[in-house]
């Protein structure tokens, strides 16, 4: 068994999600942070050990095995460019991407491993396939999707939305979106086919961000070993790290 921690570089790691990744990956020994990337000029270059880099510095980071990106859209260009050219695994959960930014991922699966999800969560995986089933079996009905999250959320409706839709129109439904935004939630998706005299509700519930962290981790650790191409978190779970 090959012992040598995966070297990580986190990209947006001062946010809540960087902050929650750099926590949860210090706590395990199969992996090794060794950039942390955040969009301005650090004030401390060296924290807990970790090297940290301002955006404008990336090409300057040090030798890693895959990147972690929880960004922003500006943000996510400089750091795809990055894996492509070190050839190495990329997985990113930043929402809000453009069209070009999707077809950059495409094309960039060609020569390296990648995930880019929505949701990094094990429940959403399960829930978009439950979503895709009920609405092959509830051919004509309405389906509704409502997301709701935190007031400092920026894209509406949220990626997690978009993908639940998608599965939705896979199964043959018409989705309509609608979102709220409220104090600090972290993140509720609620899926409702309406029939006549009756509904169908599925909701999954966020109430720790730690779940995306660990699954992106997760990913990042089945990604080393993966041939190029762009992967899905449904490809990756249920395996053991
Ligand atoms: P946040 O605002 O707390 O943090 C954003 C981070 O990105 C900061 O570290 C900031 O310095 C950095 N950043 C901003 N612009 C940058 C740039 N141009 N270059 C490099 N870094 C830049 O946000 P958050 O709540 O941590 O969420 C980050 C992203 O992850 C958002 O797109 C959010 O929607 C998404 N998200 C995805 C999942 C998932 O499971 N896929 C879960 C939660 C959040």
């Amino acid at each position: 068994m090959n012992n040598t921690p995966i070297r990580l570089l986190i990209h947006g790691a001062s946010g809540r999600m960087g902050q929650a990744l750099l926590r949860l990956a210090a706590e395990d020994s199969s992996l090794q942070v060794v950039a942390a990337v955040v969009r301005k000029p650090p004030a401390q270059r060296v924290v807990d050990g970790i090297p940290h880099f301002a955006a404008s510095e990336l090409a300057g980071a040090p030798p890693f095995d895959v990147a972690i990106d929880f960004s922003l859209p500006e943000g996510f260009d400089p750091i795809l460019a990055l894996c492509l050219e070190r050839g190495v695994g990329f997985v990113s959960g930043t929402t809000g991407i453009s069209e070009a930014q999707q077809a950059a991922l495409s094309a960039a699966s060609q020569r390296i491993a990648l995930v880019w999800a929505t949701n990094f969560s094990l429940g959403v995986a399960v829930l978009a396939g439950l979503v895709e089933r009920a609405a092959a079996a509830l051919s004509g009905w309405d389906c509704d999707i409502v997301e709701s999250h935190h007031v400092h959320k920026k894209d509406a409706p949220s990626g997690t939305a978009i993908t639940l839709g998608e599965a939705a129109e896979q199964g043959g439904a018409a989705p309509r979106f609608a979102s709220l935004r409220a104090g600090d939630i972290i993140g509720e998706h609620f899926v409702q086919f309406t029939g006549l005299g009756e509904r169908v509700e599925l909701v999954h519930r966020a109430t720790n961000r730690d779940i995306f962290a660990r699954g992106a981790l997760h990913v990042a650790r089945q990604l080393k070993a993966q041939a190029p191409g762009q992967y899905r978190v449904r490809d990756l779970v249920g395996k053991p790290d």
